[in-house]
């Protein structure tokens, strides 16, 4: 079953304390709509009930989804590397072939739940996704602030940038020749990182780390 709690949520508006049932886990076995929930975003929509002021309200919620091995936990802007959970790891010790992930934002938790669904292999997609990042910066003279996975085919994938200070859209395709390069490293050198306890944040930052770790290996 989803987990709810209850809290009290100060509305920007009318700046009333509201009593507010918070959504903090959903499985996607027993919550039918649980994937659609965070996907339109509908889990972090807010309306007062004292002025009926509306907004999104982003809370922390876990996502699992054990038939396709994964867990991701979504704690808004968490920079931590790595975070354990003593009630969740107990509650879910026998798992330890499900993947874990804490994500800082709502399009990393999406892009997770699709990645994990295609069993798409994360820090593999990452170190891509890194690789190619540098490729759009040389390119368009712009920094690129973050990139999501769009789609992959027998060839190629397509990732999508956010570049420059307006963060415009850019799509960039290449050839999997990269991830198949970037597939080899994870199986060399990080093949231990999903044995580690807890929920990892494998991100922008993981990537930077591990290719510079890999660097100084080779
Ligand atoms: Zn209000």
């Amino acid at each position: 079953m989803s987990e709810k709690v209850e809290k009290y949520v100060t509305c920007p508006k009318c700046e009333q304390q509201v009593m507010t049932e918070i959504v903090c886990s959903l499985n996607t076995e027993n919550d039918k709509d649980a994937r659609s929930l965070i996907f339109d975003e509908k889990i972090f929509r807010w309306k007062c009930k004292k002025c009926g002021f509306q907004t999104k309200l982003f809370h922390p919620v876990l996502y699992s989804d054990i038939k396709n091995k994964f867990m991701v936990y979504y704690i808004p802007k968490i920079e931590r590397k790595q975070i354990s959970d003593e009630r969740l790891e107990l509650e879910f010790s026998d798992l330890s072939y499900v993947k874990k992930r804490v994500v800082a934002s709502v399009n990393s938790m999406k892009e997770k739940i699709v990645l994990f669904e295609k069993n798409i292999d994360d820090l593999t997609l990452e170190l891509t996704k890194s690789a190619v990042s540098e490729v759009v910066a040389k390119s368009t003279s712009r920094t690129v602030h973050s990139g999501y996975f769009m789609s992959m085919d027998e060839d190629k994938l397509t990732f999508q940038y956010f570049v420059g200070s307006d963060r415009r859209s850019y799509i960039q395709t290449i050839s999997k020749e990269v991830f198949h390069r970037s597939s080899e490293i994870v199986k060399k050198y990080f093949s231990r990182e999903n044995q580690k306890p807890g929920f990892l944040n494998i991100n922008d930052v993981w990537a930077k780390e591990a290719l510079k770790k890999y660097k100084s290996n080779k």
